[in-house]
Parts: structure tokens; sequence; C-alpha cells
């Protein structure tokens, strides 16, 4: 689907009231006057490093981005979620029990609400009726998470008006993640809920997904931005392909484990891997696991050293590795990054998040982006035929109420 939101900016949604006057007319007779329409943000999410390890005790380096989805709401006094998207025609009236919040595959997009609402009431947690519509500026199935997002965006609202500033992040990121997990059906680690609900503006999340604990490192890359390149490829397959990955890593986990005591198949030494397992293609997933996991450490060695050169180079070690090793790259994001690496002013390319299409990332020298985004979206689009999207990423703080003076 066409993304509608692209030209959206926090400031003319909220310049003029706008978000009131979108409000309004998506929910037509149901807008009350009498009422207030709050504005929350909820930031997509760009990892920086350490891709598919989340889901296996890794360290990990995600940061909130600044431009994510909105929620714009009223309350509502019965026992009834209305919701409506700017980027899916299709709308969700639940009521907050029964069987309105069972998954439904034809509901789309309005199962992630269902799902959070199901498993926040689950929980015994009171949850706020309204009336929402997401407007998003964040392209979706990109790799920049928008559906953990969604996710963190819907919990975060439906607790915040009960539980305000005693909100546990990190526990609504579990939730979420569970959520996705078993309703949703996607083995996705906590990676992109926890930078969701966490992110920090300039900084990136360091993450150790094997005991949940976090510190933040400040993003600072000198003379260098980071630029997120959309390959405009639609992932395919995305879903099976993840969890094919995830139960190969099971079954690798499974092997070491006969021979080696360890929790998480991060801890294996690659000389360990080549010694125990033998099938070529668990090996491989293996190997990527591990060593991914040491480029992350190295990463934020070098980022806190200011040795950006260096960082770069473990960006582009860690797509080799996803493209031969994990194999979840592909035609469209190995061309960006090649065509990236070619340019005079990128120092390291990778693709981002899961993979198989969405975006990939690249380090570039300040003074020549401009050259850079023009020139790399040319020979993308010669060589595949697609009109890609690139950005410089900003980092942004994660899920928040918007409050006025934040215009
Ligand atoms: P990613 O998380 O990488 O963006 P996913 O496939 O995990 O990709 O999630 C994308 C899904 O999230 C969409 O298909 C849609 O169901 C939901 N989603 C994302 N953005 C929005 C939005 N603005 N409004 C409604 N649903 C959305
Ligand atoms: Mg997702």
């Amino acid at each position: 689907m066409k993304h509608k939101g692209a030209l959206l900016t926090r400031k003319n949604l909220m310049e003029n009231d706008h978000y009131q006057e979108l409000f309004r007319d998506a929910f037509g007779a149901e807008f009350r006057e009498d009422l207030p329409v709050d504005v929350y943000f909820s930031p997509g999410r760009v990892n920086i490093i350490g891709e598919h390890i989340d889901y296996n005790g890794g360290m990990v380096l995600p940061a909130a981005l600044d431009i994510g989805i909105y929620g714009i709401a009223q309350k509502r006094s019965d026992a009834t979620l209305q919701i409506k998207s700017n980027i899916f025609s299709s709308m969700g009236v639940l009521m907050m029990d029964g069987p309105d919040l069972e998954y439904r595959k034809e509901d789309g997009w309005v199962n992630y609400v269902k799902g959070m609402t199901k498993y926040l009431m689950d929980e015994d947690r009171q949850i706020q009726p309204m009336n929402i519509l997401f407007v998003s500026n964040l392209p979706d199935g990109a790799g920049l998470s928008s559906s953990a997002t969604l996710e963190i965006l819907t919990g975060f609202m439906l607790l915040y008006e009960n539980e305000g500033m005693n909100l546990d992040r990190v526990a609504l990121a579990q939730t979420a993640k569970k959520m996705e997990n078993e309703y949703i059906g996607v083995n996705c680690g906590i990676m992109d809920q926890f930078a969701v609900a966490m992110g920090r503006e300039n900084h990136a999340v360091l993450l150790d997904t094997s005991v949940l604990s976090h510190s933040y490192i400040p993003f600072v890359l000198q003379n260098y931005s980071l630029v997120i390149a959309h390959t405009n490829k639609k992932r395919e397959l995305n879903e099976s392909k993840y969890n094919e990955r995830a139960r190969e890593c099971q079954e690798a986990l499974a092997i070491l484990q006969k021979n080696i005591k360890m929790d998480n198949l991060v801890e294996a030494f690659p000389e360990q891997i080549e010694e125990f397992i033998s099938d070529p293609i668990l090996r491989k997933r293996a190997l990527h696991v591990s060593r991914e996991n040491e480029r992350v450490i190295e990463t934020v060695k070098y980022m806190t050293e200011g040795d950006i050169l260096s960082v770069g180079r473990m960006l582009t070690q860690s797509h080799e590795s996803l493209k031969n090793l994990y194999e979840v790259s592909g035609f469209e994001l190995d061309v960006m990054v090649e065509e990236s690496l070619q340019h005079e002013g990128c120092i390291g390319a990778r693709m981002t998040g899961a993979g198989f299409g969405g975006c990939a990332i690249a380090l570039v020298e300040n003074y020549l982006v401009d050259d850079f985004m023009e020139k790399v979206s040319g020979e993308y689009e010669k060589k595949t035929g697609l009109t890609p999207h690139l950005f410089v990423a900003r980092i942004d703080d994660g899920t928040r109420k918007l409050e006025f003076s934040q215009k």
C-alpha cells in the first residue's frame, strides 16, 4: 500500500490544531466538543547493529527515531475502543471484553490493537476506553519496527490515564513482545518493543537481551550522519522466514547444549560451533549469531572512543554476515548496500531490521550526504526499477504523550 503519511511532520500535525481536524474528520458525529483531544507519539526504531540476535540472548544497539505513529484520541465513557488508521482503510470497533478481542487474520492491523487490549486486560490492568486515530509517518513493513511502535503506542495510551508516570515501560515492552509472539505469531525478540518504549533523544540503547539490562550510549557520529535507505521492496514471506530462523537457532542451541553448558546461542564461541555443529545451515546461522554479538560489543567500544571509521567497518561486516551466513538479505538490500559503499562519503553500510526488503543504513560524511542520497538513489533505481526513499536518521525519545509545549 502506498504510504500516505510520508509528508506528515510533527509541525504540520500540531499547527493550527490540524490534529483536531483530522480527528474530527475521522470520527464525525462521535467527536465531542466538550472533551479534549490528546496526542501521543510512539517512535519507529533503527537498529544500528546486533541483528537477529535479540531472540538468542544477544546484545543489540537500536535507537528510537523522530518518525513514528501518532495516536490522536478522545476518551469514551462506555467500554468500547474505536480505532482508525490513516494508512489502512479498515477500522475496528472493539468491545473490551468477549469475542471482539480474539485474533482474526482478516482483521489485519486491528489485531495488534486487539492483542494489546486483551493482554493488558488479562493482567487486570485498568484500561481507558477511547476513540483513537492512528496517524503515521513511519513506513510499515520496512524494518523500522512499525508493529512494535503500534503495540507500545496502544498499550501506553490505554494505560496512561490510570498509571501516568508510574507506567512501567519495560513491563509494557515485555507484554507487547509476548503478545506479538503468541497472538500475532511472530517469534521476535524484545529489541523492538524495548527500543520504542525506552528510547532516548540522541542516544542508542545498548540492550542485553539475556538479562534485560540496558544502558544509553551517546549517539555521536562526529562528521558523519546515519542515513536510512528504504528500498521500497516489500518484505515477502517475512513471518515464515523469521520463524524459520528462530527455529534454526533453537536447533543449533540444542546441539551445543548436549556438549557445553549454555543458556543462549550467543554464548557459543565460533570454534565450538565448528566443532559440534555439522549441519552446514545450522552452523552458518550460529556463526552469525556468535560473531554479530561480538560486533555489537566492539561497535560500542569504537563509538565511545570516537573511532567512527571502525564503527563503519562493523556495519559492513554485519551486512556480509546477514547476507552470507544468516541469509536474510536479498537483491534490493544488497544493491542498496553495494551502491552505498561505492560512494566516497560512505564508511559502512548494512541492511537493518528483519531483512528480505525494508531498509538499509549507511554512515556517510556530513558534507557528502546530499550527493550520496542523489547518487545512490539513482543507481539503485537503475538496477532495481524501484524508487527508494533516503533520509537522515534523527534519534528521539521513546513513546510519550505530547504536551502542547512540545509542538
Ligand atoms: P515492521 O514492524 O518491520 O514495520 P511488521 O510486518 O512487523 O513490519 O508490521 C507491520 C504491520 O504493523 C502492518 O502490516 C500493520 O498491520 C501494522 N501497522 C504499522 N503501521 C501502522 C499504522 N500506522 N496504522 C495501523 N497499522 C499499522
Ligand atoms: Mg515488526
